[in-house]
């Protein structure tokens, strides 16, 4: 992993193929997102390395509930007991009431080339023996609760990628956390920059469209995608978003 202040209080942590990011305000940490299930060693070891111990984790806030973003969240739910808060949609996905992620087919369809079979391999090692990991304990967010978890957040709906996908801004330091929901690199994908996933992961490819143009508009300065690097950028500039054709 690979560990990134990216403004005062934000972290950005690169796992495998996914990011997570920690957010210490002094009362705590808030962890955006929890990397693929054989990340959770280091999402813990992280919270340790930015100087603080797992029982200061006072939330975990989940974009959304794809298996490569909610790997550490059984292990933390079971050593901390922190709340696990994610969009009112999100929840029932979270719960595994239905599910919303690439299929089985669609991936034996990314073996046709050198990215997509390396891409595969490590996704298969990455989520081994954790296909039915689900998080019970999530709940609704409201915006009371949002803006008093440490760092202080907004949540801007982005449905799409899926239908209870949410992203986050942080107002106090103009900090965006997009999810999937606009990222800024995959390893399927050449292209870097603020991008749409490929069209394979999004449950609806026009309201993904749809969100991502909302994500441009908001008063961020810094972008943390769930993939990719974190990207600094002026909120009065226009920015393009780059789909797969
Ligand atoms: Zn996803």
């Amino acid at each position: 992993m690979k560990i990134d202040q990216v403004s005062d209080s934000v972290y950005v942590v690169a796992g495998t193929n996914v990011n997570w990011a920690l957010v210490s305000d002094g009362s705590g940490v808030t962890v955006v997102d929890a990397g693929y299930p054989s990340d959770a060693g280091d999402v813990l070891d992280s919270v340790r390395q930015i100087g603080h111990e797992l029982t200061d984790i006072a939330a975990v806030l989940l974009t959304h509930a794809h298996l490569d973003h909610i790997g550490a969240i059984p292990s933390l739910v079971e050593r901390v007991g922190m709340p696990v808060y994610t969009g009112a949609e999100e929840v029932r996905h979270a719960k595994r009431e239905y599910l919303q992620q690439i299929s089985a087919a669609h991936m034996l369809g990314l073996l046709g080339n050198q990215r997509g079979r390396r891409w595969v391999a490590q996704t298969l090692w990455a989520i081994k023996g954790h296909l039915g990991d689900s998080v019970p304990s999530a709940t609704a967010a409201d915006d009371s609760i949002l803006s008093s978890l440490p760092g202080g957040f907004v949540a801007v709906p982005t449905p799409g990628h899926t239908d209870g996908h949410t992203a986050y801004l942080m107002p106090s330091e103009a900090v965006l956390f997009t999810g999937d929901a606009l990222v800024t690199g995959h390893p399927l994908v050449r292209h870097t920059g603020p991008q749409l996933l490929p069209k394979v992961f999004n449950h609806d490819e026009a309201r993904t469209l749809d969100s991502a143009h909302l994500l441009a508009t908001q008063p961020a300065r810094i972008i943390v995608p769930g993939h990719g690097l974190p990207t600094h950028r002026d909120p009065a500039t226009p920015m393009e978003i780059f789909q797969q054709p």
